[in-house]
């Protein structure tokens, strides 16, 4: 018996997520929430038992700040020591609350389309590393998901602003500030496949931190009238909180607003303009315009070989963003994107591709072929979607000469993905019994200024030499997760490293059924 699949599409943002499907005519379509909405705020309420997830949340987020959970996507990838909230007599991790924001926007799909979701790609920021990878995956798991793959917001964009436009070769340049992290990637079109060619970016650089110079501004203006902090009682700084963007986006529109904060009593009533917002944000601008300036260093491209610059994330439409990209590249912007709908839309298109690939395996055809046709190339293939790496993924050696540790990088930053690269090495020592891999990522060779990702232990047979031949190979799927393979005399250990954070596979499966019993709204 075949059971009927149904793919979807997941952006999980730091302040809204969104989720499209393909329908039946092929073409991708954002599926509104139940509250008629095409994005969902990505803030939770816990309301008794029940969860209660988006605007409902977002507006009480003021007179019930203490049951209020934003911002997760912060977390992602943290252990349950680094952070955690608890409410009832429950504990949740950063992927357990992201597993009730999926399970809202799976629930009001199920409704909406009138089936059930059963697959989904979601998606991550080029720069999220491993970890922050793998709690994604887990909380689309969580939230009772088949996760086909997780693809990068960028590369999500460009399928969703490239896929009629396949027979223009063209290089676009992603510039994607969100609620709470910013990407920009290199993204080339040709002959059909779309690829990655460089990417860079700040995971905690975002909408937020624009909303916090506000936040900060009044704050500052009101101790100074009244000697009294507003932001020390919660309900006045969340108060204080939504104000500051609401002001944020309407200096998007308007060149002056007013902003009136009231606590204990007091009050005070601010002018802002929009040229003293611009002034007093300069330093976050600056940041990123220096991370497109290293992107195209790290490319070896001018802004000439840009064809195109496509704008993602609500931040984008902030005229102090627009104008810094326009002057630095001199490039026209892609028309015809909507910023927050552009990711959810790619990651549904990926998920047709992968459901079509799935087909082609085992030959089981669901898809109607008008369908698989806007899905494929002029040959007749499906279209190609290449990533690359977005940080080098290393081991640590000892160095018998400095008598030191150092990094070996094994897989390094900008390589296209899947991955496979293999090396010897001998063994340290004589009579050793294991080797212990030690899994790092990042762009330095010394141990500590790269991020620990785990260890791989292997057992050696009996009485070896120093110096004896293991090979390791590392493993980079298209989820952009590792494994690892240690060969050593004949007997191969192939290991997913264990990670020091996030959920093991028991702790995973007494979340899911503990999960279950929340009933998200
Ligand atoms: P995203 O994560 O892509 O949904 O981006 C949301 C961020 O964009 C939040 O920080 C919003 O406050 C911000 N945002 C949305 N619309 C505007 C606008 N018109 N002007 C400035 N910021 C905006």
């Amino acid at each position: 018996m075949t059971t009927t699949r149904k793919a979807v599409g997941i952006d999980l943002g730091t302040t809204f997520s969104a989720i499209a499907h393909i329908d039946a005519y092929g073409k991708p379509q954002i599926i509104p929430n139940s509250e008629s909405e095409r994005i969902t705020p990505s803030v939770i309420l816990f309301d008794g038992a029940n969860a209660v997830v988006g605007t409902y949340a977002k507006q009480n987020s003021v007179a019930e700040p203490e049951k209020i959970v934003d911002f997760v996507k912060r977390e992602m990838g943290k252990s349950k020591d680094e952070f955690h909230r608890e409410f009832g007599d429950k504990i949740f991790s950063a992927e357990e609350l992201s597993a009730l924001i999926v399970k809202k926007l799976k629930n009001d799909a199920e409704r909406y389309l009138g089936q059930e979701v059963t697959d989904a790609v979601i998606t991550v920021p080029a720069y999220f590393n491993d970890s922050e990878r793998t709690a994604t995956i887990h909380a689309g798991q969580l939230a009772g998901l088949n996760v086909l793959s997780i693809i990068n917001e960028p590369t999500a964009a460009a399928l969703a602003y490239g896929l009629d436009k396949l027979d223009q070769n063209q290089t676009v340049f992603v510039f994607d500030l969100g609620g709470g992290t910013f990407d920009v990637t290199i993204m080339r079109i040709e002959n059909q496949h779309i690829k990655m060619l460089a990417t860079n970016g700040d995971h905690r650089l975002g909408g937020k931190d624009w909303d916090d110079i506000i936040v900060n501004l009044v704050a500052e203006e009101f101790d100074r009238l009244h000697g009294e902090n507003p932001l020390l009682d919660l309900q006045s700084y969340q108060e204080l909180q939504s104000r500051a963007l609401a002001a944020k986006i309407q200096l998007s529109s308007r060149p002056r607003t007013t902003l009136v904060h009231s606590h204990n009593g007091k009050s005070i009533k601010i002018e802002l303009t929009r040229d003293d917002f611009e002034k007093i944000s300069a330093h976050l601008v600056e940041k990123t315009k220096t991370i497109c300036e290293i992107v195209m260093q790290e490319a070896h491209m001018n802004w000439s070989d840009i064809d195109k610059i496509l704008l993602v994330g609500g931040m984008t439409r902030m005229p102090m963003i627009r104008t810094m990209i326009q002057e630095i590249s001199g490039v026209p912007l892609a028309e015809h994107v909507s910023p927050d709908e552009a990711v959810a839309v790619g990651a549904a298109i990926q998920g047709m591709l992968s459901t079509l690939a799935q087909e082609d395996k085992t030959g089981e055809k669901a898809v109607p072929e008008s369908t698989r046709e806007q899905f494929s190339t002029r040959e007749g293939g499906l279209i190609q979607v290449t990533n690359i790496t977005s940080h080098t993924l290393g081991v640590v050696l000892w160095n018998e000469d400095s008598l030191e540790e150092y990094v070996y990088p094994m897989i390094a930053k900008m390589k296209p993905v899947p991955a496979e690269f293999k090396n010897n090495f001998g063994t340290a020592q004589a009579n050793m019994a294991k080797v212990v891999v030690r899994v790092v990522e990042g762009e330095s060779t010394v141990p500590t200024e790269c991020t620990a990702l785990g260890l791989c232990a292997v057992d050696l047979p009996p009485y070896l030499p120093k110096g004896a031949p293991v090979e390791l190979t590392y493993c980079y799927n298209t989820n952009q997760t590792l494994e690892v393979v240690v060969d050593a005399f004949g007997k191969q250990s192939r290991v997913t490293i264990e990670r020091h954070t996030g959920l093991s596979e028991d702790e995973m499966a007494s979340a899911t059924a503990s999960l279950s019993l929340i009933k998200v709204e």
